[in-house]
């Protein structure tokens, strides 16, 4: 039997005497884990995670809690097995004795295709929460969310460098696919022309040369995408480094037909036919998306990390989602809530910033007993804007006689539904507004004034919502939002968490999820030891503030 077959075994008496004495005056972060909490994973929850080659004695849920060592110290995989080859604290917190020598650190790559292969990423996280259930140590009644982005783990390409990159790791991929067939097709100048990795300072700098150099590399991947086509094998087209080939072809090439001598260009910016959720960035991580946010742009994906926030308990990361950039967050809120439910842990207040709020999902919410607190966008009318002139709020809406007054007391019951966006459309006569003395005021067009109005009850609970945010309680519940920022903060400086290790979305999301149960082993732990919260800095240009 080896070691770890079975549920860790007891803590060695060596490994237990030597950190007793070295721990008696100051206490330890895993030694009262380990004390205090106990094993949290079993190899139950990992019975189809053992590897069926070779390393047979390592366990899964050693390798797991390796994993969280890793990002509780931000290690890499070589520096945590020397980690655990000359610490005492982590032989004790995984039960391994005082001569434990290591492992092969490729196993924890393994080990991690292996989680993400049995979709078994979801239990690092949720099998913590339920321990610190069972330990009274997770309240659940406040919950607070926001996101991040984080990087994907590539270099940034121009569109030049990802047509040239694309080419050459499909060129690469082939040559050890089938060495023989690709030198049958092969153009003589492939060899020298993908040889070397494409830098800016390789690209020609003249228009006609950049043309040139440009349509060579299109009629290049066409071509070999034609070849490839010919062999009719579909592992093969279906492959992910011929897949992006033909993806980023389409989405960046375009042939001009009345122009054959020319050969493909790269599209204008008025050319491009897809979304830029489904546009690839980088051929090294096909998953990865151009995210813009406040005007800041990255390439990667977005993560949404949700944690309690009662009083009188750990602020424990409770749920985390990571997403493509370029999903936003109101699309993901009900999902987490959602998620939330699963587990046990729905909150009786969300509190999120404007980003996550939307009246017809807020409001659903809040039918339901979940009560979410952010702050409504505000109207966008250059009425509003301008704090002048006839805006939304200055018409009265009679819904039961479906008529809409407007501040010079004409009225019209022009009204017709836009199903798609749960709107109304209301439409004032052309004869009074054409005529109308108050018209600058109304409206910049030439037409009649408009309205765009939420159906009813959607209308109804925009305005309370609007209310409810400038009243001191709502302001009070919102304070503790910032809370979370605090949490990410943690996750960048102390995990790593901006940058990912891995590529693509699924070993991304792996990398988030081991960081907030990683979090949450050190939340525990220092409420254990009753360590106290950090206080919010102050910046010492805030004393300079004086009263208005
Ligand atoms: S422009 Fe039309 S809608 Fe506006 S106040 Fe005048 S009559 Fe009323």
């Amino acid at each position: 039997m080896s070691l770890f077959r079975e549920p860790l075994p007891p803590i060695p008496q060596e490994t237990a005497k030597v950190v007793r004495a070295i721990t008696r005056r100051k206490k330890n972060l895993y030694v009262t884990f380990a004390d205090e909490i106990g094993p949290v994973y079993v190899a139950d929850d990992f019975a189809d995670a053992y590897s069926k080659r070779g390393q047979p004695g390592l366990s899964p849920v050693l390798l797991l809690l390796v994993t969280l060592i890793q990002f509780i110290e931000n290690l890499s995989d070589r520096a945590v097995v020397e980690a655990l080859q000359f610490r005492i604290d982590l032989k004790y917190f995984l039960h391994l004795p005082l001569d434990y020598d290591g492992f092969d650190p490729s196993v924890l790559t393994e080990f991690r295709q292996r989680l993400i292969k049995l979709d078994a990423t979801k239990v690092l996280l949720d099998k913590l929460l339920d321990v610190a259930i069972e330990k009274g140590l997770l309240k659940s009644s406040k919950q607070r969310t926001d996101s991040t982005h984080v990087l994907a783990s590539v270099r940034d390409l121009n569109r030049l460098e990802l047509v040239f990159e694309t080419m050459r790791l499909a060129l690469e991929f082939l040559i050890d696919w089938n060495f023989e067939w690709l030198e049958s097709i092969a153009q003589p100048e492939w060899a020298h022309r993908y040889a070397q990795p494409c830098f800016n300072f390789r690209i020609p700098k003249k228009e006609k040369d950049k043309a040139n150099w440009i349509a060579n590399i299109g009629r290049d991947g066409y071509f070999l995408l034609e070849e490839i086509d010919k062999l009719e094998n579909l592992a093969l087209i279906d492959h992910p480094r011929i897949s992006t080939l033909r993806k980023i072809w389409e989405q960046q090439f375009v042939v001009e037909n009345d122009h054959p001598k020319k050969g493909p260009r790269l599209r204008k910016d008025d050319e491009y036919t897809i979304a830029s959720s489904e546009m690839i960035v980088s051929p090294h991580d096909s998953d990865a998306r151009l995210g813009t946010k406040r005007g800041f742009q990255h390439k990667g994906y977005k993560t949404h990390i949700t944690e309690t926030c009662d009083e009188n308990a750990p602020h424990l990361i409770s749920h985390v989602e990571t997403t493509s950039a370029t999903t936003t967050d109101v699309e993901m809120r009900p999902l987490i809530e959602k998620r939330l439910g699963e587990k046990g842990l729905s909150p009786l207040e969300h509190i999120v910033d404007a980003g996550y709020t939307d009246v017809k999902t807020m409001k659903e919410a809040s039918d339901n007993g979940l009560d979410v607190i952010g702050p409504m966008q505000m109207c966008t009318s250059w009425q509003d804007k301008a704090g002048k002139g006839f805006a939304l709020a200055d018409f009265q809406i009679d819904w039961d006689t479906r008529q809409a007054i407007c501040p010079a007391g004409k009225t019209t019951n022009n009204w017709s539904e836009r199903s798609k966006e749960s709107s109304l459309h209301i439409k004032f006569e052309v004869k009074h507004c054409s005529a109308c003395p108050f018209r600058t005021n109304c409206t910049k067009g030439t037409g009649p004034r408009t309205l765009q109005v939420k159906e009813r009850d959607l209308f109804d609970a925009l305005a309370r919502f609007r209310k409810r945010q400038d009243t001191e309680e709502f302001k009070k519940k919102y304070s503790i939002r910032a809370g979370v920022e605090g949490t990410i903060s943690q996750a960048v400086r102390r995990s790593g968490g901006r940058r990912s290790r891995y590529l693509g979305l699924a070993k991304t999301h792996l990398q988030i999820a081991a960081t907030a149960a990683a979090l949450n082993i050190l939340r525990l732990a220092n409420w254990l030891i009753e360590l106290p919260l950090a206080k919010t800095r102050k910046s010492p240009l805030s004393l300079l503030s004086v009263p208005a």
